[in-house]
């Protein structure tokens, strides 16, 4: 009887150390462009907690004290030794954008996932992939969310932490400056909406960079510079920050886009959002709080879920058509630095607004 349940043992064991070394020699085929998230499900899953212990037993409570509560390691990553047998100096960078998180070894390593190893949860990856860039390595590591990445580097790995935005921030702001790059948006007198909606939000980023309230915010751009996201792109921002307030910046420019009279301020706003802080109401504050700072009347409120960010925003959204292009003493506002100073001091009001009413 004995004998037998040792026999189911010891072949019980022989099969686990032939599975093992055949797990592990899929591995290999991790490499560029090759998603990772289910082989690390497979064969990295089952080291989580020989790692999260390992983990635990190199910290010391200086550094668990610092980490703050709550934060875990969800990956730890093996650093490549370089030729003196130090390890390599890394860079982490993360494009809130695209939800990436970039590991820089600087290191010659053409396939990273065949020589070292890379343990942790999986279930906020949604792919991985490592490739070449110059005489850099690169892990890109792709999160079903925006977190805040913590990093610490300890006895030649490096933890990431994958942390919830409102685990760090009390409010997660979106603002999007409309177009960009090739898509200029509305041009009037070689001016182009793009750039004016950038000083705009620029303008806007200055104000919220020197915010002293009591609030943390946490702050995201889809775009500082002339970049040109998709729609999608901007939307899932967004969405995947689970952020309290969307906000777009833009232009109007009035039916065929020819010199007009028509003037002001309009808000777009989602009418699918029934919530009473939700889009709609956020674009009455907008408009309450551009209008009162630059002095602009009011051109209206419009429902917009025609707009692919509009319909597709999970936060309340609004959009501000800060003016029209299409008029002339507007387009020279529009094109004036202390004009755009206004504006974007209106957005921060309406901001501060919306976050007083409860948003
Ligand atoms: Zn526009």
């Amino acid at each position: 009887m004995y004998r037998n349940i040792l026999k189911i043992i010891t072949v019980f064991f022989v099969m686990l150390a032939l599975i093992v070394p055949v797990t592990l020699e899929k591995l290999p085929a991790i490499n560029e462009k090759y998603d990772m998230a289910k082989a690390l499900e497979d064969n990295v899953l089952q080291n989580y907690v020989k790692a999260s212990t390992d983990a635990k037993q190199e910290k010391n409570p200086d550094e668990i004290l610092q980490k703050g509560a709550g934060f875990e390691d969800d990956l730890r990553i093996e650093l490549p030794d370089d030729s003196e047998g130090e390890r390599q100096s890394i860079s982490v960078e993360t494009d809130a954008l695209t939800q990436t998180v970039y590991v820089k070894l600087k290191a010659d390593v053409d396939n990273y996932f065949t020589k070292y190893s890379m343990t942790g949860r999986s279930n906020h990856i949604d792919s991985m992939q490592y490739y070449r860039k110059g005489a850099d390595g690169v892990i890109a590591i792709t999160t079903d969310k925006l977190y805040q990445v913590k990093q610490r580097i300890e006895n030649g790995y490096l933890y990431l932490s994958f942390v919830n935005l409102h685990d760090i921030y009390d409010k997660v702001i979106i603002i999007d400056a409309g177009h960009g790059g090739r898509m200029t948006g509305a041009v009037r007198n070689g001016i182009e909406e793009k750039s004016i909606n950038l000083d705009i939000v620029l303008a806007l980023k200055e104000q919220l960079d020197s915010y002293s309230g009591d609030k943390r915010l946490g702050i995201f751009y889809t775009r500082t510079t002339d970049t040109n996201p998709t729609l999608q792109q901007r939307a899932a921002l967004a969405n995947k920050a689970d952020a309290d307030l969307f906000i777009s910046v833009h232009c109007n420019s009035y039916e065929k886009g020819n010199f007009t009279a028509v003037s002001g301020t309009q808000v777009l706003y989602s009418q699918s959002d029934n919530r009473e802080l939700g889009s709609k109401h956020l674009a009455q504050i907008c408009m309450d709080n551009v209008t009162a700072a630059t002095g602009n009347r009011a051109f209206g409120l419009l429902p917009a879920d025609d707009i692919y960010i509009i319909r597709t925003s999970e936060a309340p959204v609004a959009l501000v058509e800060v003016g029209f292009m299409t008029n002339r003493q507007e387009l020279d506002n529009l094109a004036n630095a202390d004009y755009q100073k206004q504006a974007a001091q209106g957005i921060y009001n309406a901001i501060m607004q919306a976050f007083d009413e409860g948003y």
